[in-house]
């Protein structure tokens, strides 16, 4: 910190920011806001590469803000708290996943699913502060201050690079797994074997389900084995839909790619529900698909702040963690362009170290 420019109020912090949708990730500088009373600064050790950090830094879903730093499955030390906090002290291990503030008093943030607040949640980054205005900036840096109350424990025993990606491809997984009441014995299938599908396997099978991976990467089927499935499903195998037809009480799709949803919704049973977290494009639903064996087609937005905390806590009571390749910031542009090859075993992780 000794060797940067600070002000009263921000310190100069070291990013990796995309200047527009076409341009490629590179090194930037940020401003932080100093502790405030009920803030923590956090020095960022790990951050996790998601997909959606892709789609948005690409403007893919509109409405993208730039120059953007993305990044949030954010890992660090506490380095500073403000004069009101409680909650935390220097040192601890913490976390911040896809939000750093909600307004609170909707009827969402009271029941702790501050992810759907109704006055919108402030996220990581590509979003605005509470002030409407004051742009927020993600984990590819060197620091974050965040309020203590959107801050998350690492509980011990988790390797911290393998925790990273809990905060977002973990939680995003585990909370429709729970809320849907997925439980030992259920069959479920998990679409897409990338970061939050490797994750929804690892998660499912502590829960006690039988997981099937569906994956149009036939090449995975040891990997999935390996990470806690049951069985292995190559989609690219057209007998695969006639053959497993009505099978599954569950199936949670993380595929970020167009695909048939009507497929895949046939392999549900009587009942079932198919959880969808990947976001594709517009992908068309017939009425059938959903009438015939009175199937649901539901959709989850990541988890609030309670659950990640369950979630973690979880994890490291089941010895669950990412399977994780960790990588120097400079391989950034690299990494985005093996997770549209799916070619990522299973999370990019970067290691914060390389850009101070
Ligand atoms: P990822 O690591 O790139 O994994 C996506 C997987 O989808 C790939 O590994 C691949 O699995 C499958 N896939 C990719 N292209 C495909 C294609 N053309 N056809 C069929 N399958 C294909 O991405 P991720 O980080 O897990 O994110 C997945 C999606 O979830 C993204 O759209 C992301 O934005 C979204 N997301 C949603 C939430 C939420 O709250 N709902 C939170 C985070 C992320 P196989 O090779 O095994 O087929
Ligand atoms: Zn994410």
């Amino acid at each position: 910190m000794d060797t940067l420019v600070e002000s009263k109020a921000v310190v100069k912090t070291p990013a990796y920011a995309a200047q527009s949708a076409k341009s490629p990730l590179a090194p930037w500088s940020i401003e932080r806001r100093k502790p405030r009373a009920h803030d923590v600064f956090i020095d960022i050790l790990y951050c996790g590469v998601c997909h959606s950090d892709l789609h948005q830094a690409r403007d893919e879903w509109g409405g993208s803000i730039f120059p953007m730093v993305p990044g949030h499955e954010i890992v660090g030390t506490v380095v500073e708290t403000g004069d009101h906090v409680s909650k935390w002290k220097k040192d601890d291990i913490v976390g911040v996943g896809c939000f750093v503030d909600s307004d609170r008093t909707c009827e969402a943030c009271r029941a702790g699913e501050e992810q759907y607040c109704e006055g919108g949640m402030t996220l990581t980054y590509n979003g605005y502060e509470r002030d409407g205005k004051t742009p927020t900036y993600g984990g590819y840096s060197t620091r974050i201050t965040v309020d203590e109350n959107y801050v998350l424990r690492i509980p011990d025993g988790i390797p911290l690079e393998r925790a990273a990606p809990l905060l977002c491809a973990g939680i995003t997984t585990y909370s429709p797994l729970k809320h849907f009441g997925v439980k030992a014995g259920d069959k479920l299938a998990v679409v897409g074997l990338g970061g939050l599908g490797h994750m929804a396997g690892k998660l499912g099978h502590a829960m006690g389900a039988h997981v099937t991976v569906l994956s149009h990467s036939p090449g995975k089927r040891e990997d999935a084995l390996r990470l806690g499935a049951d069985d292995f499903l190559p989609t690219k195998d057209e007998s695969v839909f006639k053959e497993n037809a009505g099978r599954f009480n569950f199936i949670i799709d993380t595929v970020s790619a167009q695909h048939d949803y009507n497929a895949y919704l046939n392999l549900l049973r009587r009942d079932g529900i198919m959880i969808v977290v990947g976001v594709p494009e517009a992908t068309p639903v017939s009425a059938p698909s959903l009438i015939m064996k009175r199937r649901s087609l539901a959709g989850s937005l990541i988890g609030g702040i309670r659950e990640t905390q369950e979630m973690l806590n979880f994890c490291a009571e089941h010895g669950v963690a990412a399977d994780v390749e960790v990588i120097p910031i400079d391989q950034i542009n690299e990494a985005y362009r093996r997770m549209l090859k799916n070619d990522v075993r299973y999370r990019f992780v970067i290691d914060i170290a390389s850009l101070k």
